[in-house]
């Protein structure tokens, strides 16, 4: 029996979130206490606890077959893997910024100028591809002290809600891209694990669908049943009961997340009334 080597990050922004993902995939680990290495009991994975740096090279290595991690690492090492899947979480991006107090004209600002960053390989690309000559400072962390110690004049960090940068008297200038967390893939899987993996990206659709979906039920007369079954389709065409007064059904469906409020204001403009939303734990299509 095969079984896929699954590598994420040991402790840090994306532990949580990822250990979550594999158990709302009904994936149980054997032991939750983060040895290097933890087998599930109820599903062909095994997983492996890294920093996330190294995750790019053992996936294209192969000492694991997928990996978490955030887009910007990824980037940033730029390994021969595939990416398999974005998985929508710890979304941010990689700005550029300056002391608060500079004037910003523009790109043309950091000609020349010292840049400090743990992203030098993204930095130089995008500088490269502007044809604006800048000085990379590579520093492992803390990017954001430096231009108040005079190591540089500007740096390039990962930003989500841009108070660590105010707190620095810095600004944020430029985003120069936006990263998420994604699932990579050694090229090349065997036949088995390329099965192992499918398994498991059906599992997370499913709970992808789950989250961005609605149960919905309510009341609505009869009469305007089809212009409801046009506004809430769900997954084939909506559940029709007839209720004990005449005249009136109920409607059971599923609404997207994203459109809830919409749908909800045509319904009532319909006339439907006791409207019930409850969550959906998983979908499959
Ligand atoms: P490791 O010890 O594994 O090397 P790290 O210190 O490099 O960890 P973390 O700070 O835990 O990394 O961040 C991991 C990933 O989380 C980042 O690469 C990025 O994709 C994402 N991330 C970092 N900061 C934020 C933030 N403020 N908001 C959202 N996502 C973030
Ligand atoms: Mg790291």
């Amino acid at each position: 029996m095969s079984t896929l080597k699954l590598a994420i990050q040991k402790s840090g922004r994306l532990s949580e979130k990822s250990l979550a993902l594999l158990q709302a995939c009904g994936i149980k680990l054997s032991n939750g206490d983060r040895k290097l290495k933890t087998p599930a009991s109820n599903f062909p994975i095994e997983v492996l606890f890294l920093r996330d740096d190294d995750i790019p090279q053992y996936v294209e290595q192969g000492v694991a077959d997928i990996g978490i991690l955030g887009e910007n690492e990824v980037w940033e090492k730029a390994k021969d893997v595939a990416l398999v899947s974005k998985l929508g979480f710890a979304q941010c991006r990689l700005s550029l910024a300056i002391p608060r107090d500079e004037p910003y004209t523009g790109l043309s600002f950091f000609a020349n100028k010292k840049i400090a960053t743990s992203y030098p390989n993204i930095l130089e690309q995008f500088f490269a591809e502007q044809q604006i000559p800048v000085q990379i400072e590579a520093i492992g962390g803390s990017v954001e002290i430096a231009p108040g110690i005079g190591l540089a004049q500007a740096i390039f960090d990962i930003v989500s809600t841009g108070s660590t940068l105010q707190l620095n008297g810095l600004k944020e200038v430029e985003t120069v891209k936006r990263s998420e967390a994604v699932m990579i893939g050694h090229k090349g899987l065997s036949q088995a694990k390329q099965t192992i993996l499918d398994k498991l990206l059906f599992r997370m659709q499913a709970v992808r669908n789950a989250a961005e979906n609605k149960y919905i039920l309510l009341n609505a007369p009869t009469a305007v049943i089809p212009q409801i079954a046009y506004i809430l389709p769900g997954m084939k065409s909506p559940t029709i009961l007839p209720l004990q007064q005449e005249g009136w059904s109920s409607i059971h469906s599923v609404v997207k997340e994203d459109e809830f409020w919409d749908v909800i204001d045509q319904l009532k403009a319909l006339g439907a009334e006791g409207i019930l939303v409850v969550p959906i734990e998983k979908m499959v299509n």
